[in-house]
């Protein structure tokens, strides 16, 4: 057979140099000893699983601790997959939490182009290559070839693929395979595999350890009818020529490790380290089980962003998964920069990461109780302006009317929304517990907090009073504390008057007496703080209730007490 021929006949990109060209252009990079070069190599689906962070999160900081390189490439191979605008959204939701890329698609850099699909004249030099040394060849079968070829095997329990006797176009003759290109009939290009399914090798995966690798004997497809590669001959080609030292990807890909293995002998290339990290998992009832895309809201990326939890959070959170002693590391170390934690790909987990939102919860209360109201503000708006209701944007910024857009938004606007900032922050250093003895943790996300302060805002406030006390009582209670208060008292002013209502009105001031003879009294001064915070706040539990009172000024107050009033 003349394969030189062969190539030509079956690859025609004008385009295509000698390889000698492809190592010059991308040369080995100049990096310090033991530097690692990593990538996040996603498909442009549009949605990002909560496992793109996690990997990316374990690849950037591989590289960055080793003052190696993280880039981005894209892989739209897949033409039916592939989404408008989702390369924007890979950058701005892994920017969000943190994971920033040296170089890859819409980035400088030498290596690229970024995107598979602009690659195609090396995935065609190297496939012509691979026909001249007879390592690849046509293959002419229909889908109904191959769907008789899998019946075949999946009636006599054998393996699965295109291989040995079932590797139909292997051995065609020069003569059948020009008849064939004549006829015109399609053809995709498949590696010749000289593999051995009875050979298994011992091989160090990163996260894995050592594991036991089967040769490949699969006569896999390296391009596509359309002349377009598959993922594993595009994972070999690119990764060389981005020079890839360790590739960190699911362990989905483990099961293709031996075709990925000869891909990278027969093209001659040094192959990198790999590490097979594991999927997030969820406790279902009963079982347990990957987190879905479809299933779980908490699978997307998206989902942490809606909810506003912060970045950082999520980050630390995601760290908790990726790296066994990161929480005994966080644990003495609570205000070190998280970068500064020693990252080793060693102590990733080897069988699923277990994902626990409470615990996610957790750590975020913690990471927001350690911001100031300013800091605090700022985060919350930010999320508002983009996914709040119009209500919650407007606690943030005054509307902008007509005339603004006439006469453009002037000193008065500044400072209505300077006003509105100014508000805001007392709410949140009340609500935060700034400056208290002990701060509150209240605040898991920014929608939940932003719904949790609510109840400061008139155009919100829709109480539903659910008292403790008979309505008369509360009557009683509500209106007594109305004709006394006194924007002016102090807390303790103010708690006097709390407990004089209470007297007037038989409940007990004097906490040590109560408990002694609880039943002489229909409750306590507690009890009438709770009415007096459910008609202010519509809530039983909220901070401190004379600061609400001061938050809200004399006006807001009276005319919420007399509302509650009106409603029994
Ligand atoms: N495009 C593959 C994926 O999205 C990349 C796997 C890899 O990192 O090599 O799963």
């Amino acid at each position: 057979m003349d394969w030189n021929k062969l190539a030509d006949a079956l690859i025609k990109d004008e385009n295509v140099k000698p390889l000698e060209e492809y190592e010059k252009q991308y040369p080995e990079r100049t990096l310090e000893k033991g530097a690692q070069v990593t990538r996040l190599a996603p498909s442009p689906t549009g949605f990002m699983h909560i496992g793109n962070l996690y990997v990316a999160l374990a690849n950037e900081r591989i590289a960055h601790q080793s003052g190696g390189v993280f880039y981005l490439r894209i892989e739209d191979t897949d033409e039916k997959r592939k989404v408008e605008g989702a390369v924007d959204v890979i950058h701005k939701s892994l920017k969000y939490f943190g994971v920033k890329f040296d170089e890859g698609a819409d980035l400088c850099g030498e290596y690229g182009p970024y995107y598979q699909r602009q690659r195609a004249e090396i995935y065609h030099a190297y496939a012509k290559e691979l026909i001249r040394q007879g390592l690849a060849y046509p293959c002419f079968c229909t889908e109904e070839d191959l769907e008789k070829i899998r019946e075949h095997q999946t009636e006599n329990k054998l393996l699965p693929g295109y291989y040995g006797e079932f590797a139909k176009c292997r051995d065609l003759t020069e003569e059948e395979i020009y008849a064939n290109l004549a006829a015109g009939k399609k053809y995709v290009i498949r590696l010749r595999s000289q593999g051995d399914v009875n050979v298994k090798h011992t091989f160090r995966d990163e996260v894995k350890g050592e594991i036991t690798v089967t040769e490949n004997n699969q006569d896999v497809v390296i391009l596509k009818s359309d002349g377009i590669p598959t993922y594993h001959f595009a994972h070999a080609i690119d990764d060389h020529f981005m020079r890839t030292t360790l590739v960190i990807r699911g362990e989905e890909w483990l099961s293709s490790l031996p075709i990925h293995i000869e891909l990278f002998k027969v093209l001659g290339f040094r192959l990198p380290k790999y590490g097979h990290n594991c999927s997030i998992q969820k406790i279902d009832g009963e079982t347990r089980r990957k987190l879905s895309k479809r299933k779980d809201p908490e699978a997307s990326l998206n989902y942490y962003r809606e909810q506003g939890y912060h970045p950082e959070a999520v980050r630390t959170y995601m760290m908790t998964l990726l790296n066994s002693n990161f929480e005994e590391w966080l644990l003495k170390n609570p205000e070190t920069p998280l970068d500064e934690f020693k990252y080793s790909i060693g102590k990733m987990g080897k069988s699923g990461a277990l994902f626990d939102i409470v615990k996610l919860n957790d750590i975020s209360k913690t990471y927001m109780a350690k911001l100031d109201e300013k800091e605090m503000y700022l985060f919350l708006k930010e999320w508002a302006d983009e996914f709040g209701t119009d209500t919650q944007k407007g606690y943030f910024t005054a509307p902008i009317d007509f005339e603004h857009i006439l006469n453009g938004v002037g000193e008065e606007f500044v400072q209505e929304n300077a006003k509105r900032e100014e508000y805001l922050c007392k709410v949140l250093a009340l609500c935060m517990g700034v400056g208290g003895k002990k701060r509150r943790k209240d605040f898991v996300c920014a929608k939940q907090a932003v719904e949790m302060i609510s109840y400061f805002f008139d155009e919100s406030f829709a109480p539903v009073y659910e008292y403790r006390f008979v309505k008369g009582t509360v009557r009683k209670v509500l209106q007594g504390f109305a004709e006394i208060y006194d924007e002016q008292d102090d807390n303790s002013a103010w708690f006097d008057k709390v407990k004089k209502v209470a007297g007037d009105n038989g409940f007990a001031t004097d906490m040590k007496a109560y408990k002694a003879n609880p039943e002489a009294y229909p409750g306590n001064v507690s009890d009438v703080a709770e009415m007096l915070r459910i008609a202010t706040t519509g809530l039983s539990n909220t901070p401190d209730l004379w600061t609400i009172m001061q938050i809200l000024g004399k006006e807001r107050t009276l005319a919420r007490l007399n509302a509650a009033i009106n409603a029994l």
